[in-house]
C-alpha cells in the first residue's frame, strides 16, 4: 500500500462484546497505517447482524476505545442507520441482474457442498435471500500489503454469496463494500480471517463500478488451540483502566521493536494519547508479521 498523503483508513467493529487484544489489534493497526502517513482513521460500528449484537456492547467499545487513547476523524457511522443506502445498491444490482432472489434452503445448498451456484427449480419460500450472481471463471486477484498476491475463484470456492440474508439482515460483504466508499476509504487494514473475503469485496466493487482501496490484513490473534480469539467468545476484554500495557504488547505482536515513550524517560505518567504520538514515527509496516500470533 503505497504511502500517500490523502490516506484514509477506518476501523469497523461488530458490537458483539467488549474490545479483546485482537480488537485492539486491528484498531492499533489500522490507526498506525493511516496516520503514518498523516491521513484520517475513521470509526464505524457494524451492527448489521441484529442476532450477534450484544445490547451496550457498541458503547462500551467506544469508551474503551477512547479511554486508549484513539481519536477518530469524519462522522462515527452506525451500519443501523443507513438501510436506505444498502436498498438502493441492492436494487441496482437486482435490476442490472447481478443479483437474485433464492428460495434454496440451508440443507439444499449444504448438500450442494455449502457453494450456491444455481437455484434448484420449483422451492419458494416466504423469506428469500438475495445474492450476487458470481459469473463462471470468476477469477479475483489483488495484492495484499503484508500477505502479497491474492487470487481467488469466487466462483468455485465462495459461489453466488448472500447479500440481503432471508432474515432481512444485511450482509456484511454488502454493507462494507458500500461503507468502505461511501466513506471515500483508500486503505483497509483489518485481520486476516477477512482476507478470504476480500475477493468478493472486490468483485462487487467492480460491478458497481466502484473503487478499490488497498489492503493490509493484520495477524490474528489465536488461543493456545489456534482458535481465533473471538469477542462473542471467552477472549478476556481489554482492560480500559490500565492501557499502556495493553498498548505496548500489541504492539509487540505487531512485530514492531520496543520503544520508550519521550514522555516516559520524563516521567511515568506517559498518556496513552502521547504513546500513540510517538509511536507513529517508529511504525515500521515492513515488519508486521503474516503468521498468526499465540496470544501469551
Ligand atoms: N466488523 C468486522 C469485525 O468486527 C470487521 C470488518 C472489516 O474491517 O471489514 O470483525
Amino acid at each position: 500500500m503505497p504511502r500517500q498523503d490523502a490516506c484514509r483508513g477506518r476501523f469497523a467493529p461488530s458490537p458483539t462484546g467488549p474490545l479483546h487484544p485482537g480488537s485492539l489489534l486491528a484498531a492499533l493497526g489500522s490507526w498506525l497505517f493511516a496516520r503514518r502517513g498523516g491521513g484520517e482513521w475513521w470509526l464505524r460500528i457494524e451492527d448489521v447482524d441484529r442476532i450477534r449484537e450484544m445490547p451496550g456492547a457498541a458503547q462500551d467499545q467506544l469508551d474503551t476505545l477512547a479511554a486508549f487513547g484513539f481519536v477518530h476523524d469524519g462522522p462515527l457511522v452506525r451500519q443501523s442507520d443507513r438501510d436506505a443506502l444498502y436498498a438502493a445498491v441492492l436494487d441496482r444490482l437486482l435490476a442490472d441482474g447481478h443479483a437474485f432472489e433464492c428460495h434454496c434452503s440451508r440443507s439444499v445448498i449444504e448438500a450442494q457442498g455449502g457453494i450456491h451456484r444455481a437455484c434448484i427449480p420449483g422451492l419458494r419460500r416466504p423469506d428469500p435471500a438475495i445474492r450476487l450472481r458470481v459469473p463462471d471463471d470468476c477469477l479475483v486477484e489483488f495484492d495484499d500489503f503484508i500477505h502479497g498476491h491474492q487470487s481467488q475463484r469466487v466462483d468455485r470456492d465462495v459461489g453466488d454469496f448472500v447479500l440481503r440474508r432471508a432474515d432481512g439482515c444485511w450482509a456484511y460483504q454488502l454493507a462494507v463494500v458500500v461503507d468502505d466508499a461511501d466513506q471515500g476509504m483508500t486503505e483497509v487494514v483489518r485481520g486476516a480471517d477477512l482476507l478470504d473475503s476480500t475477493p468478493r469485496q472486490i468483485l462487487l466493487q467492480r460491478l458497481l463500478g466502484l473503487p478499490t482501496p488497498g489492503y493490509a490484513h493484520l495477524p490474528l490473534l489465536v488461543d493456545p488451540h489456534g482458535n481465533k480469539l473471538s469477542k462473542s467468545t471467552s477472549a478476556h476484554p481489554v482492560d480500559r483502566n490500565n492501557p499502556l500495557p495493553a498498548l505496548h504488547e500489541t504492539w509487540l505482536q505487531l512485530g514492531q521493536a520496543s520503544f520508550v515513550a519521550t514522555r516516559f524517560a520524563a516521567s511515568p505518567q506517559a498518556t496513552p494519547q502521547e504513546w500513540l504520538h510517538d509511536a507513529i514515527a517508529r511504525f515500521d509496516p515492513a515488519r508486521i508479521p503474516r503468521h498468526h500470533m499465540e496470544l501469551s
